[in-house]
This record gives C-alpha cells, structure tokens and sequence, in this order.
C-alpha cells in the first residue's frame, strides 16, 4: 500500500507496502477501480471476515471487509508489477485507492502527519519535501468515503435483513457499483 515505488519518498524501497500489506478498501476505491481499469470487482475485491462493521451477505451472518486481492503466490496485492529484480510498480497507479495514495500520512486534529510503525522505515519521509496541501487534500477525500462506506454498510445490511436471503458477494459488488447517496436516503427511509 503506497504512494508506490513512483514517488520521491519511495526511491529504492522495493514496494514493501504493497508486498506485506492486507489492503483495506471502501466502496469508492471499488467503484474508482472497476471504472478505470475495467475489471469487475470480483477480479480485484476478497471479502474476509471481520469482527468489526461489515457487510453480511446473509442475515445474522458474519460481517466481512473489502480487501484487494493478493498475488497467487501471497507475495504482494494483485496489482503490483514487478519490473526489475526487487523493483516494483503499481499497476493501476492513477486508479490507486486512496490508503495507497495516502500511505505513510494521516490526518490528526486537521494536521498531515507520517504514521509511526510503518514499513517504510524510519526517517524515509520528510514532511517539509512534501506536497502537504495535496495530501491534506487526498486524506479529506479519503475520510468522506469512509464515512460513505459506513453508510453504505446499513443501506446493504438493511436489505440483507429485510430480504431474509442469502446474498452473493456479485450481489454485493452490484450494489456498491450501483451505489448513490439518493439510494442510500431512501434505503434510511424504507
Ligand atoms: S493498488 Fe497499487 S499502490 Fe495499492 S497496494 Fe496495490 S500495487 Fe500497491
Ligand atoms: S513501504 Fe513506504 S517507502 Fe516503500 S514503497 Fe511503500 S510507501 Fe514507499
């Protein structure tokens, strides 16, 4: 998960983000992703339980989380492309959900800082090189659609529990593909 091997920040670091990583992903990185690249999320998305909110393809089932799919040998997210040995590049840079655009930085109190315990390494960021305005700008983006996300969470399991079937996850991809917030409204209202 990165700003990837493309960025000043990321010079000779072999995509250890991408490699180690489980990535989480909401609603819009799917939505952005299947427009992009034009793939079906069910190329790209795994679902994994989660003890956490999550969508339930069946009422009173297990919550589960979007993830990114990883490589068949597990060695890194689906969409990383090796280019050279221990070099890297991500495949659908310009498509990227926003944790990867975002990562190592996040927003405390409205202020852009580098995550600790990360993998990149201490003292690979240095936040007076960065473009902050456009990570502050990426990170606001990025918290709206998780907050989109939890909405869309309730909309989903609403229908799950009123429908008292089982749903599959294409089911689910069709959902958040077909997702707008006029839907969700009224879903609240139903
Ligand atoms: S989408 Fe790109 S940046 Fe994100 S984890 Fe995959 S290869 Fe890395
Ligand atoms: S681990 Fe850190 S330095 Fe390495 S590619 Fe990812 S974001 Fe860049």
């Amino acid at each position: 998960m990165t700003s990837g091997p493309n960025v000043a920040g990321c010079a000779g670091c072999a995509a250890r983000c991408c490699r180690k990583y489980q990535v989480g992903i909401t609603p819009r990185d799917v939505r952005v992703l299947a427009e992009g690249t034009a793939m079906h999320p069910s190329d790209f998305v795994r679902l994994l339980d989660t003890d956490k909110d999550g969508f339930r393809l069946r009422p009173g089932g297990p919550a589960k989380k979007l993830y990114l799919q990883r490589s068949a040998d597990d060695s890194g997210c689906v969409f990383l492309m090796e280019i050279a040995s221990g070099e890297a590049r991500c495949g659908v840079y310009a498509h990227r959900p926003l944790v990867c655009s975002t990562f190592p930085m996040s927003l405390q109190g409205g202020v852009v800082t580098v995550r600790e315990n990360v993998v990149c390494g201490p003292d690979s960021w240095n936040l007076f090189a960065m473009d902050l305005p456009n990570s502050r700008r990426e990170l606001t983006l990025d918290n709206a659609a998780r907050a989109e996300h939890r909405e869309i969470i309730q909309a989903w399991n609403k229908r799950i529990d009123a429908s008292g079937r089982e749903a599959t996850p294409y089911d689910l991809y069709d959902f958040l593909l077909r997702y707008t917030p006029e839907a969700a409204a009224q879903a609240q209202e139903d």
